[in-house]
C-alpha cells in the first residue's frame, strides 16, 4: 500500500522528488529505500511571537526545522530567512543536503530550517529576538549529536552566534558544536565563510579542464553577489577571470571589460546594495542570465532557470551555487543543447564540507590553518567531480544524474547495512 504524500507539496518538493524519481528508475533502486527517501523522516512546523522594536506590536511567524534522514549520523544543513521559506521549500532543501553529504562522503543526513519572514525588513535586534526564540522552540530536536544548523540565504555567522548562544544558556555550558558557520572568536573554521564560493569555483575549474579551457580566459557571469556569490566572483577574480557580471536583490550591472570589485565591495559598503552602481550597465536578474560569458553561476535563489529562457542562455558551463537554480525542463534543454552544467548537490557542496572541519575541529579541540583548510576542501572537491563526472562518463549521463545516483546510491546501501528498527 503506498499512500499519498501531500504534506510536502511544493514546487521545490516536486523538483527535488522527480529527481529523485527519474534517478531511481535509472538505478533499479529498491523501492522500499525509494518510497522511504522520498518524505523527510522528521518535520518540525513551529509558530511563534516576536516583539518589533517599538515594544508594543508583536508578531507571529512560522518557522520550520525538517531532518530528511537519520540513517548517516547527526543531520546537517542550513537555516534559510526569506519570505518563500515553506514546509515543502525546507523538505526539498532537507532531501538535496542528503545527496550532497552523500556525495562527498561526510557523516551526516541531510537537514534544513527556516523562518518565513523578509530580514531586509527587520532590525538587528528583532532578527536577534527572531533567532532565539526559534533556537528555544527547536531546541529539543537539534544538537551536535542531532542536528547542526548553519547559515542559508538570509542568515550569516551573527545569526549562527544567537543559536550557539541560545542553545548554551538553556545547557548550562557552551556548546560550540551546535552549529557550524560561527565567527572564528566562538569556534569557527578558517575558511567557513568563502567555503561554498571557493568550492562553486573549484567546480568551475574542473569543468574548464574537461574542456581544455583555463581559467584566466574565461568571463564569469555571478546572480546573486551574497556570501557565496561574492566569494566565488572574488577568487575567480584572483585567478584571472573576468567577472563581467554580478547582481544583488535590487537588480545587476554588466561589464564586458570585466568588473571592478573593489569598486563594487566600496559601493556596497556604503549603499548596502548595487542599485545605482556605476561601474557597467545596469541589468535586470532575468537580463544577466542570458548575458554573453563562458561560465555563468546562479547563486541567488531557487528555479530561475525555467523552460522559458533555457534557451536563451548563452553559456558554455552552468555552476549551480545556489539550491535548486534550473528547473527540470531547462535541466532537459541545456543538456540537449550541450552546456555543461554542474549541479547544486555537488558545486555547493563547499559549505557544507567546511561545516564538517568545523565541526570535528570543535571535537577535536584542535584547530587548522587556513590553508589546511582549504587545501582540504580542494581535494575533496576534486575529488567528488571527478568521481561523478566519471560515473556520468561510464553511464553516459549528465553530471546532474550521476551525482544524484551517486548520493542516492551511498545513502541507499547504508540503509540496506543497518536495516529496519525492529
Ligand atoms: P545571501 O543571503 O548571502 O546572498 C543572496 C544573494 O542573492 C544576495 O546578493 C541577495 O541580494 C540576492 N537575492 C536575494 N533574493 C533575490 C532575488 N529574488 N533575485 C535576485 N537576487 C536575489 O545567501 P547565500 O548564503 O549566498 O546563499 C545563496 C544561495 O546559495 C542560496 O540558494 C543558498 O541556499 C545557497 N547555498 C548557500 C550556502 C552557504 O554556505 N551560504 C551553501 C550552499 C548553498
Amino acid at each position: 500500500m503506498r499512500s499519498e504524500q501531500i504534506e510536502w507539496e511544493s514546487p521545490m518538493y516536486r523538483l527535488a522528488v522527480s529527481q529523485l524519481d527519474q534517478t531511481a528508475v535509472r538505478m533499479g533502486l529498491d523501492e522500499n529505500i525509494w518510497e522511504r527517501l522520498r518524505s523527510p523522516q522528521r518535520a518540525h512546523v513551529v509558530s511563534f511571537p516576536f516583539r518589533r522594536d517599538d515594544y508594543d506590536t508583536v508578531e507571529t511567524v512560522v518557522g520550520y526545522r525538517v531532518q530528511h534522514l537519520l540513517t548517516m549520523g547527526p543531520t546537517k544543513g542550513g537555516v534559510r530567512y526569506d519570505l518563500d521559506v515553506d514546509l515543502g521549500q525546507v523538505t526539498a532543501l532537507a532531501i538535496w543536503m542528503t545527496w550532497k553529504c552523500a556525495i562527498m562522503g561526510l557523516p551526516f543526513g541531510g537537514a534544513k530550517g527556516g523562518v518565513r519572514i523578509n530580514p531586509r525588513e527587520l532590525s538587528a535586534t528583532e532578527l536577534q529576538r527572531i533567532t532565539r526564540r526559534y533556537t528555544a522552540e527547536i531546541i529539543e530536536v537539534i544538537g551536535p549529536d542531532r542536528d547542526i544548523p548553519a547559515p542559508d540565504l538570509g542568515t550569516n555567522e551573527q545569526v549562527m552566534s544567537w543559536i550557539m548562544d541560545t542553545y548554551s544558556q538553556q545547557k548550562g555550558f557552551s556548546v560550540p558544536g551546535v552549529v557550524t558557520g560561527k565567527p572564528i572568536e566562538i569556534g569557527g573554521s578558517q575558511g567557513r565563510r568563502e567555503a561554498t564560493g571557493r568550492g562553486v569555483i573549484s567546480c568551475a575549474i574542473e569543468a574548464c579542464r574537461e574542456r581544455g579551457i583555463r581559467l584566466e580566459d574565461v568571463s564569469l557571469a555571478v546572480q546573486g553577489y551574497g556570501q557565496v556569490g561574492s566569494t566565488a566572483a572574488r577568487i575567480a577574480s584572483h585567478l584571472g577571470t573576468r567577472v563581467v557580471a554580478i547582481s544583488d536583490v535590487s537588480g545587476g550591472v554588466f561589464n564586458e571589460k570585466g568588473l571592478d570589485l573593489d569598486a563594487v565591495d566600496t559601493w556596497l559598503g556604503l549603499h548596502g546594495s548595487l542599485a545605482g552602481f556605476g561601474g557597467g550597465d545596469a541589468v535586470t536578474n532575468t537580463e544577466l542570465l542570458t548575458l554573453p560569458c563562458d561560465v555563468l553561476v546562479p547563486a541567488a535563489i531557487q528555479n530561475q532557470i525555467t523552460e522559458d529562457n533555457a534557451d536563451q542562455l548563452r553559456c558554455q558551463i552552468l555552476v549551480e551555487g545556489a539550491n535548486g537554480p534550473t528547473s527540470l525542463e531547462a535541466d532537459a534543454i541545456l543538456t540537449g543543447r550541450g552546456i555543461a552544467v554542474v549541479p547544486d548537490i555537488l558545486a555547493n557542496a563547499g559549505g557544507v564540507t567546511v561545516s564538517y572541519f568545523e565541526w570535528v575541529q570543535g571535537l577535536q579541540k584542535l584547530f587548522w590553518t587556513e590553508e589546511e583548510v582549504n587545501d582540504r576542501l580542494i581535494t575533496l572537491m576534486q575529488r567528488a567531480y571527478r568521481d561523478v563526472s566519471e560515473l556520468a562518463r561510464r553511464e553516459g549521463v549528465g553530471l546532474r544524474t550521476a551525482a544524484l545516483m551517486r548520493g542516492i546510491g551511498r545513502v541507499a546501501e547504508a540503509k540496506r547495512r543497518r536495516g529496519i528498527f525492529p
